[in-house]
């Protein structure tokens, strides 16, 4: 007899960071999901290795982002970015980036960004997700296909372990099932972008204390500048012994079986060195967006739904924003006080971040690839120092805006948001480099201290936050009336701080659950349960 089909109200397809951060975001929220992956566990060959400011606050709300740091590299080892022909051969330039890793915060976030890599991340957050006795994680289930209709989604799955089909009933499914999504093209949504398409080999290694074999020192991210350009790298991993050496070259991604990573290794290295390759995978990196990010009840995120070369260290972060938009969203949906439009406003809101990362990652990328260096770059000819010297100023000018994406990654605003209010402010600055705090309806709340220890980012998350600035604030009890009438969570916070209070702006500040400002003003608002039923996307 075949097995029942099972109800959830959300199939999470994908068990990638961005699938497990999106069920723990819905467990954490109480809320219930079905997660199904075909692989047997998180991956254990590296790929992402930056979590950006943004994503360790995402940690910070679920509380793993200790978990996450003590993963990370060792704190003083130096997230320098490295140029050089070879390991034993000439450095060209050098980037710090001193903002990077570490636990002292910075002064707009208190999180920074660290360098855990997706081996050790992926389980912190299988972890998490299993915590909450709402998350339902299944692995070696693979998705086979899907119908939906006007009130539910019906997909079909293939439980690997015991060779059965199943029948998973769903209120709304999400599709986290990464580049090749079986779900994206079935349902006619296309990826539109730049035409750059790169292939790589990954080549993952062991090389043991490897700076004590040469003069450069430590470095995070090792560029070899060669003759024919920049086409191979080294990411370290956990500051100890692991690396991603990084390959690119179509020749290589072809004929992976043809390959000798002993000698592409010992080339950069300049010398030999005990080491041990542990794992290679091949993969191609493309700059696209998918045209949709929902098709009825279905919703892509994370790599299914946007492709970037990984040079700006981008892709995870973006996934993980699309997982804690969809969050909230989903949660509210299931647990009643999401208005009928709430979930139309998660295309509304990521796709315009999609294409902005992407589009920055085509960008930086490009100038890895368009550095011409001089066919003398390493020879040890007065020449050679000449083309070192002038490569290297050309590198610093144009790579270090590569590492320096604070406007992206705390700086992305919903705007226009239809479950946003704006109030006719100009639009502050918003550029790559630079985040300017602000209360802009659609931006972050920024981050203050309230106390040792506590920003006012640990505030949201939740429900929806009232936050009342000084002794004179206005009266709230209508907007507090207002959102208990439809049900939507809501607390309400005085700061008296007058350093807050002129960080904030105006003197009542509304921050949804995902911690972006919904509304703001100096009074209450003329019709509060016009402002509750749009930023609950209701009537
Ligand atoms: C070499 C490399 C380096 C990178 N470096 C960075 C970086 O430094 N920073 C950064 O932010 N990003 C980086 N990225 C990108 C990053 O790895 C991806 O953006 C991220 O893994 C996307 O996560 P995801 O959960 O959306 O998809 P994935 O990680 O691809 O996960 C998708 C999951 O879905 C599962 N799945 C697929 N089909 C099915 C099916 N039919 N049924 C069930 N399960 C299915 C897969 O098995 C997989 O586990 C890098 C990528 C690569 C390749």
């Amino acid at each position: 007899m075949p097995s029942p089909s099972i109800e959830t109200p959300v199939l999470i397809v994908g068990a990638g960071p961005v699938g497990l951060a999106l069920a723990a975001d819905l467990g954490w929220r109480g809320a219930q999901c079905l997660v199904v992956e075909q692989g047997e566990g998180p991956a254990d060959h590296p790929r992402a290795t930056a979590i950006n400011a943004r994503s360790m606050e995402f940690m910070r709300r679920w509380g793993v982002a200790d978990a996450v740091r003590n993963a990370a590299a060792p704190d003083d080892f130096p997230h320098t970015a490295l140029y050089c022909t070879s390991l034993t051969g000439f450095e060209i330039a050098r980037i710090e980036r001193p903002h990077h890793g570490g636990r002292k915060p910075t002064t707009t976030s208190p999180e920074r960004a660290q360098r855990c890599n997706q081996i050790w991340l992926d389980p912190i957050l299988r972890d998490l997700a299993a915590s909450f006795a709402g998350v339902d994680l299944r692995y070696r289930w693979r998705f086979e296909d899907l119908r939906q209709n006007d009130d539910r989604a019906i997909a079909t799955v293939h439980d690997l372990a015991n060779d059965e089909r199943r029948t998973i009933v769903a209120r709304h499914v999400v599709d986290c099932s990464g580049g090749h999504s079986p779900i994206r093209r079935p349902l006619g949504i296309g990826m539109s972008g730049s035409s750059y398409i790169g292939h790589f080999l990954s080549i993952f290694v062991r090389a043991p204390e490897l700076w004590k074999h040469h003069a450069m020192g430590k470095a995070a991210l090792i560029h070899f500048v060669e003759p024919e350009g920049l086409w191979r790298n080294l990411v370290i991993l956990d500051g100890r012994e692991l690396y991603r050496f990084g390959v690119r070259g179509k020749e290589f991604y072809d004929a992976p079986e043809k390959v000798d990573p002993e000698r592409l290794f010992e080339e950069v290295v300049g010398r030999k060195v005990p080491h041990e390759f542990i794992s290679v995978r091949r993969w191609v990196a493309r700059n696209v967006v998918a045209d949709k990010y929902q098709m009825g009840r279905v919703f892509l995120a994370g790599d299914a739904a946007h492709l970037n070369h990984p040079a700006a260290g981008l892709g995870l972060n973006t996934g993980l924003g699309d997982a804690v938009d969809l969050g909230w969203k989903l949660a509210a949906t299931a647990a009643g006080w999401g208005g009928a439009t709430l979930l139309d406003s998660y295309e509304i809101e990521r796709r315009p971040v999609g294409v902005r990362n992407v589009g920055h990652a085509d960008v930086s990328h490009a100038g890895d690839v368009e550095q011409e260096p001089h066919p003398a770059i390493a020879d040890d000819t007065p020449a050679g120092a000449v083309a070192r010297r002038e490569l290297g100023e050309a590198i610093v000018r144009s790579q270090t805006q590569k590492f320096i994406t604070d406007g992206l990654a705390l700086g992305y605003r919903y705007e226009p948001s239809p479950i946003c209010w704006p109030d006719g402010a100009p639009a502050p600055a918003d550029t790559v480099g630079e985040y300017h705090p602000t209360t802009h309806p659609g931006g972050r709340a920024p981050h203050a201290w309230l106390a040792e220890g506590r920003s006012t980012i640990d505030l949201f998350g939740r429900g929806f936050t009232l936050l009342r600035f000084g002794d004179g604030a206005p009266d709230t009890a209508s907007l507090e009336k207002a959102f208990a009438a439809r049900r939507v969570p809501l607390t309400t916070v005085a700061i008296a701080d007058p350093d807050i209070a002129a960080l904030y702006a105006r003197r009542l500040v509304l921050v949804r659950p995902d911690g972006h400002v919904a509304w703001r003003s100096d009074a209450p608002p003329p019709d509060p349960l016009a402002l509750a039923d749009r930023v609950r996307g209701g009537a």
